[in-house]
């Protein structure tokens, strides 16, 4: 089973992409994560994906890409993967389409920039991990302490509200048009697109999520 997570940033793909992952047995792929870990080799390229990230600016298609390629080679996907925060683009959308890797669903979580705002500010995650908490959502059972591991909790740099604002900016510009895009692919019966309501609650969204998915185990 192959699943795109649309949306802007802070609707909650994240937490649902882990949920998904461990219940379907599928690997959650976020290229958000990838590039961040790819910051840590301090090469001049992860220099310029830093100062993007930092700026709440997209990085090319072409790093994305080669990303996706290298990752979707591996063994643990050949029963299928997520993706989570990929494609952002229709560039990106036209280099899965020309590369042939098909979809089986599109879950495209919406909700109004206002709310976005007011959840990425309390986001705190365990970078090790990539468990993700929120202050008032989705507390951990200690204040900013991982429940599994005691270690402390961050707030992302590019979480800080000025970089959000930019994001938001970046997903109506660039990356809201892949909902029109993937409703024709759906249109032309490729693939299944379905809108989640993101700022229904955690269980709620967990549960509309496997009906969705539930002949696909
Ligand atoms: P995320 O954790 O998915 O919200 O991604 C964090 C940041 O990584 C984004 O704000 C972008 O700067 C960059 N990024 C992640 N995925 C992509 C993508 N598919 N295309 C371009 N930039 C991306």
């Amino acid at each position: 089973m192959r699943i795109i997570l649309l949306g802007a940033p802070g609707t909650g793909k994240g937490t649902q992409g882990k949920f998904i992952s461990e219940e379907y047995n599928i690997p959650k792929i976020s290229t958000g994560d990838m590039l961040r870990e790819s910051i840590t080799l301090e090469t001049k390229m992860s220099q310029f994906i830093q100062s993007q990230i930092k700026k709440g600016k997209l990085v090319s298609d072409k790093i994305v890409c080669d990303l996706i390629k290298n990752r979707i080679k591996k063994k643990d996907c050949s029963n299928g993967f997520l993706l989570d925060g990929f494609p952002r683009s229709i560039e990106q959308a036209y280099y899965l389409s020309e590369s042939k890797i098909t979809v089986d669903y599109v879950l495209n979580f919406v909700m109004s920039h206002e709310k976005i705002l007011d959840r990425i500010s309390g986001r705190r995650i365990h970078p090790q991990s990539g468990r993700i908490y929120h202050i008032k959502f989705n507390p951990p059972k200690i204040n900013n302490i991982d429940d599994i591991t005691g270690d402390s909790l961050v707030l992302r740099e590019d979480d800080k509200t000025e970089t959000i604002k930019n994001r938001l900016k970046e997903y109506e510009k660039i990356t809201y048009p892949l909902k029109k895009y993937y409703l024709n692919q759906a249109l032309k019966e490729k693939l299944q697109f379905l809108e989640i309501d993101a700022a229904d609650s955690l269980i709620n969204i967990k549960n509309k999520i496997k009906s969705i998915l539930k002949n696909n185990r």
